[in-house]
């Protein structure tokens, strides 16, 4: 009998430093807590890690939604996709990328897949999509964040100074060369990814994934990463896995990386093994880092990362549990 249903939810992979865990943690378990309530009352997958990455979306602490990093010029712009790995044999699926107007990415994801002959919108007309079929637009600076400008600041500072950010690659250099600069402002660079995702299983055995974010930080305008493509930061199909991912987007592109891992489970890898084959697949061909989660239509999980950290949870009949998988 499998594991079902069950949520995970991931809130990002990178140094998460001391004094952010617990905001990480509570934004983590509270996206499991609705989620799964959802798959309790006989809600889809679909259904689950939509309200799951909503509520990651809603809380500042992520890169995603309000409090996103934010592009050179000072403004959030949001990726998102929704996948269905196939009710009834047909996988569906919902993107939007580069919108600016929109609170929740993830439900005009989820418009795109139920209302849309298309899987992808961008821009101005994935706004007017979202808007045709009932969400309202916003300004954009709604969802910016002081303490974003003052992160942009820093990092525009660093590149003008050609100064290094911060890598995974083995050193971790650090940030005394960015004067007059708080040590905790220092802690959120360009190695910082705070994406959000889910993966389900729900009681009639389909799977869905779900991403969301703001992208990298002093990203160019209309940089769209590998969170809201199809296959590369998030994949869903009943007949191999659900997944999702975070890190630096450009390499997990490159290599379809969230395709190639849910294709490992199909060959007969256990999650756990694909997802650790995966991250390790990043780092040996393009040097890349970041984070996965991985979850087969049997209930089995994975999750790996090879950033110093990672948020993440899990909730299914045995109860929740959060971590910072370090
Ligand atoms: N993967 C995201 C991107 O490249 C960033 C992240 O995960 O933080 O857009």
């Amino acid at each position: 009998m499998p594991d079902q249903p069950i949520l995970l939810v991931h809130g990002g992979a990178w140094a998460i430093p001391d004094d952010a865990v617990e905001a990480h943690t509570f934004g983590v378990r509270s996206a499991l807590l609705a989620g799964y309530a959802l798959l309790e009352r006989g809600a889809t997958a679909v259904d689950a890690v939509e309200a799951a990455v909503a509520v990651l979306e809603d809380d500042e602490a992520f890169d995603a939604g309000r409090g996103s990093f934010l592009t050179r010029d000072g403004k959030v712009q949001l990726d998102a996709l929704l996948m269905d790995g196939g009710v009834t044999g047909t996988m569906r699926a919902g993107g939007v990328a580069c919108v600016e107007r929109l609170r929740n990415p993830i439900h005009a994801a989820r418009l795109v897949l139920e209302k849309s002959p298309h899987v992808y919108f961008v821009g101005r007309d994935a706004e007017n999509f979202a808007a045709e079929h009932g969400m309202p637009l916003i300004d954009n600076a709604d969802l910016v964040l002081d303490r974003e400008r003052k992160r942009l600041a820093v990092a525009q500072h660093k590149e003008r100074a050609g100064l290094p950010d911060r890598t995974f690659s083995g050193v971790q250099e650090t940030d005394k060369e960015a004067p007059g600069l708080a040590s905790h402002d220092t802690e959120y660079d360009a190695s910082s990814h705070d994406t959000v995702g889910a993966v389900a299983l729900d009681a009639g055995g389909n799977v869905a994934a779900a991403t969301s974010t703001g992208g990298t930080l002093n990203k160019a305008p209309g940089r769209v990463g590998d969170s809201s493509l199809i296959g590369c930061g998030c994949y869903a199909d009943n007949l191999s896995a659900a997944v999702s991912l975070t890190g630096w987007g450009e390499p997990i592109m490159k290599l379809v990386l969230g395709k190639w891992a849910v294709d490992r489970v199909l060959a007969g890898d256990a999650p756990d093994a694909a997802a650790e084959a995966a991250i390790a697949y990043l780092f040996r061909r393009l040097g890349g880092h970041g984070g996965i989660i991985l979850l087969g239509p049997d209930g089995r999980y994975g999750l790996a990362h090879n950033t110093p950290r990672m948020a993440w949870g899990v909730c299914n009949q045995r109860g929740v549990q959060v971590g910072i998988k370090a």
